[in-house]
């Protein structure tokens, strides 16, 4: 009882969040704006630029306040009025932040029996998550998209400055059927349509249970209010979930055309869960797009996918966890079976292709998060995964239009784009494993033009 007051309290507030959060932005815009811009001179790179597979000659680059100001082969005279860091950077490589297209923090730094264990609070779990955003930045993410989970306020508090952090694309909760990937209830619980009670996943703000046009229109209306950049759907079955196989289809057509018109009135996208050429399918059908995962798709879906430019945001997944049930073992390899037809018909077909880690419910493992980037090797040149997991990423964040929380450039070193960068030891376009040690060959990381680590000082 005592946990369902504080829940529901905790709830209350969320919604509180969505109704403060254009203000405080303005005023966070404000406050910037009167501060004396800091800047930052990094003396001596070699820039790997997101798009080009050659480095740069050695250059100097400004950063002032939080954009790349001048990127230039002659020395720059740092501007007046602006406290400045000075950098040299001894022709090492300066590369863009590295992006996450499919993270959620607030699951990734606990166990999924944490998750439903009744006595640990959401404050518990939010200051775990708030670890987790700590550490990926540290780990030279600086830009995720969370795809599902109560992230609101970990994204309001990071932007503002008070805690360490990527840039956060938020979600919200995920909207699952009744039965679906994202109804996380325990066996014994009922619906709350049939006599049960509103489950703890719901509560905290992980996912909605919606059946039905009008429950899908206000679930997807209630992330919009909260701040979502864009909408997460679940449209088939999933490897982690104990109650939906994997081959299922979930959503109707028309309670998915909901959730994608009620996105695409706020001028922003549906991006979906799905494995198989039929949920992918009705998805397109539905408007949506981007499909997270695919790895079940046939040929012909991924022509499809290519001819619409419908993104693909695909990940390289490991086989489930010796830990994890026998049912949950045997879906989690049937899509690591599938994953190199999907990164090489995606490929084939040049479908827009996103990458990201989905890291869920095994803390040991996030530390894995840039090793994941050299299992891209099997399938692209170090340079083609340098660009998937910068620019290429970069480019799918931008279809939230006008609720894109972050509008400059990102993914990018060139004049004007976010300072968001990593100076790195070692040239990851010759050999990409300089990524995995990230502890030593990111010897500086900067992001929204603070810098978060120095080891060169
Ligand atoms: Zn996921």
């Amino acid at each position: 009882m005592k946990f369902y007051r504080r829940a529901v309290l905790g709830f209350l507030m969320l919604g509180m969040i969505g109704v403060t959060t254009k203000f405080s932005q303005a005023q966070g815009q404000a406050a910037t704006q009167k501060e004396q811009p800091s800047s930052i001179l990094f003396e001596n790179v070699r820039v790997f630029n997101g798009v080009s597979d050659q480095l740069s000659e050695t250059s100097n680059v400004l950063v002032v306040g939080n954009k790349i100001k001048t990127i230039s082969k002659s020395s720059i005279s740092p501007p007046s009025g602006t406290t400045l860091i000075k950098i040299k950077g001894g022709d090492r490589v300066l590369m863009p932040g590295l992006i996450d297209n499919h993270v959620h923090l607030f699951m990734m730094g606990s166990s999924e029996k944490d998750l439903i264990n009744p006595n640990i609070t959401f404050e518990t779990l939010n200051a775990t998550a708030t670890e987790e955003a700590k550490q990926m930045l540290l780990r030279g993410f600086t830009t995720v998209r969370d795809v599902g989970g109560p992230v609101f306020e970990l994204k309001r508090a990071i932007d503002q400055d008070k805690i360490p952090g990527p840039r956060i694309y938020p979600s919200g909760a995920m909207i699952s059927q009744t039965s679906g990937h994202g109804d996380s209830r325990l066996p014994n619980e009922r619906s709350r349509r049939f006599g049960g009670t509103i489950s703890r996943g719901e509560l905290m703000g992980v996912s909605f249970i919606a059946d039905g046009r009008d429950e899908v229109l206000t679930a997807t209306r209630e992330n919009l209010r909260a701040g979502a950049s864009q909408i997460k759907v679940m449209a088939g079955g999933g490897a982690a979930s104990a109650y939906d196989p994997l081959d299922v289809t979930q959503y109707t057509l028309d309670e998915m055309t909901a959730a994608v018109q009620a996105a695409s009135d706020w001028g922003t996208y549906v991006t979906v869960h799905a494995y198989t050429p039929k949920a992918v399918q009705r998805a397109i059908e539905a408007g949506v797009k981007c499909i997270e995962h695919g790895q079940l798709s046939d040929e012909a879906t991924m022509k499809l996918l290519a001819e619409k430019g419908i993104w693909l945001s695909l990940q390289a997944l490991d086989e489930a966890p010796e830990t994890a049930n026998e049912n949950v073992k045997a879906k989690k390899h049937q899509v690591v079976e599938g994953t190199d037809n999907a990164f090489n018909w995606a490929k084939k077909y040049k479908v827009k292709l996103a990458w990201g880690t989905d890291y869920l419910f095994n803390p040991a493992n996030n530390t894995n998060q840039n090793a994941d980037i050299l299992k891209l090797k099997e399938w692209l040149t170090p340079f083609e995964a340098l660009k998937l997991v910068t620019h290429d990423n970069a480019e799918l964040l931008t279809l939230s239009g006008p609720r894109n929380p972050y509008p400059g450039k990102l993914g990018v070193i060139e004049e004007g784009a976010y300072a968001d960068v990593i100076l790195v030891e070692g040239n990851p376009l010759k050999d990409l494993a300089v990524v995995k040690d990230y502890a030593n060959n990111f010897k500086v990381i900067v992001k929204n033009g603070k810098v978060y680590k120095n080891l060169l000082r």
